[in-house]
């Protein structure tokens, strides 16, 4: 899983093409993310007790990383590369120009 909580994603494939919004979650098992404002599904809710309301409502639903390209703050949307430092640790970088992520 190369993107993280808070991260600006593009959508790149999918209904739901062109949007950008921030990673509010990830799900590493499953290499989805839940994306503020995007894959929006319409729940039908029953009233519960812990809710007391039904009807229909909003629900960000998880989208598969594949269809998701990091925004990268100098060139738009890009891919996550890694550069290992001397001492070895490792820092995200844009494939495109290199800088931190
Ligand atoms: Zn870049």
């Amino acid at each position: 899983m190369k993107l993280k909580k808070g991260d600006r994603v593009r959508v790149i494939a999918g209904k739901d093409l062109g949007k950008d919004g921030v990673i509010m979650r990830v799900l590493r098992d499953k290499d989805k993310v839940i994306v503020e404002g995007v894959n929006i599904a319409k729940k039908h809710q029953r009233p519960t007790r812990a809710t007391m309301q039904g009807g229909i409502i909003d629900k960000d639903m998880p989208i598969h990383v594949s269809n998701l390209a990091i925004l990268c703050p100098t060139c738009g949307p890009s891919r996550v590369g890694y550069r290992v430092a001397a001492d070895g640790t490792k820092s995200r970088v844009c494939k495109k120009c290199q800088k931190d992520l």
